[in-house]
């Protein structure tokens, strides 16, 4: 058996791909030369990304909006053919405490992460249950969940529900596609070194009066390792669950959080 990823051939989808995790996971994905649809509500830092890979393509797509999921996976394979691997990582995070979080917040928060990744799913199962042509073929679903997906944190109730929740789909889906060999993960990063992280720690000092620097400190601390997780590290374990050396891998929620879970 194979045990680097080379994904020579196939063809990977990455939403959120233009900021922190989504772009290191493209970028990894392309390196191990996949052909990489990189999709997003922003044109412009997907198709500066798109330039710097070597085969890969921007698409623009809102994906809270099931129409927007089904023409996005309709573009990625007019450019590159049909879809092997689906990362569902478009995400987003906002802070409340429970009394002041109103049903807008909720509702954007379950949008955007929990009924994002399904409609991004949703649209592109056809092409990733396909009939392999060759048992080399790799078909691969990877959430982008959270540790938040594994454990409650206070002032994110609607995100950590919707965390919890994108774990649950990939369970359910592993469950459901286990015997057409498409293996369904999800990867639970902790605090991670992204623009998403940034706004958080902005939040936190306008909230608190600490200084940012104080306020990443806290969030690095609870990372038992003290540090925050760098994108690459998670991009580096969704490789390793696209490529063949993780074929019975399926199922799993797994923790990239210096062992916070
Ligand atoms: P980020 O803000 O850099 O990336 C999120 C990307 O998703 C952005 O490019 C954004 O434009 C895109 N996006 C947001 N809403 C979208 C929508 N409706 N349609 C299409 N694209 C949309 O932040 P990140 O930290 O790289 O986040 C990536 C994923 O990682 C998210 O699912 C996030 O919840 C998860 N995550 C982040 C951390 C962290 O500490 N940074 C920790 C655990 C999990």
């Amino acid at each position: 058996m194979q045990q680097t990823a080379n994904l020579a051939g196939a063809h990977a989808l990455v939403t959120g791909a233009g900021s922190g995790i989504g772009r290191a996971i493209a970028e990894a994905l392309g390196a191990a030369g996949a052909a990489v649809s990189l999709a997003g509500r922003r044109i412009a830092p997907l198709e500066a990304l798109a330039t710097a890979l070597p085969r890969a393509r921007a698409i623009t797509a809102d994906v809270t909006r099931e129409t927007d999921c089904v023409a996005m996976v309709a573009a990625a394979r007019s450019a590159f053919g049909p879809i092997d691997i689906v990362v569902a990582n478009a995400g987003a995070a906002e802070s409340a405490p429970i009394g002041r979080m109103d049903l807008a917040h909720w509702q954007r928060m379950i949008d955007v992460n929990l009924t994002g990744a399904f409609c991004t799913v949703r649209a592109s199962l056809g092409d990733v249950t396909r009939r392999p042509e060759s048992p080399a073929d790799l078909r691969r679903i990877v959430f982008v969940a959270s540790t938040a997906g594994l454990k409650g944190y206070p002032y994110v109730a609607a995100y950590t529900a919707a965390k919890h929740g994108v774990v649950g789909l990939a369970r359910a889906l592993a469950a459901e596609l286990a015997a057409t060999g498409v293996t369904v993960n999800a990867v639970c990063p902790g605090f991670t070194e992204t623009p998403l992280l940034e706004a958080s720690i902005a939040n936190i000092a306008a909230k608190t009066g600490r200084d940012a620097g104080e306020a990443r400190e806290a969030l690095a601390r609870s990372n038992p390792q003290g540090r925050l997780i760098t994108p690459a590290e998670v991009a580096a374990t969704v490789l390793w669950l696209c490529g063949p050396a993780a074929r019975s891998i399926t199922g799993q929620a797994l923790s990239i959080s210096g062992g916070e879970v």
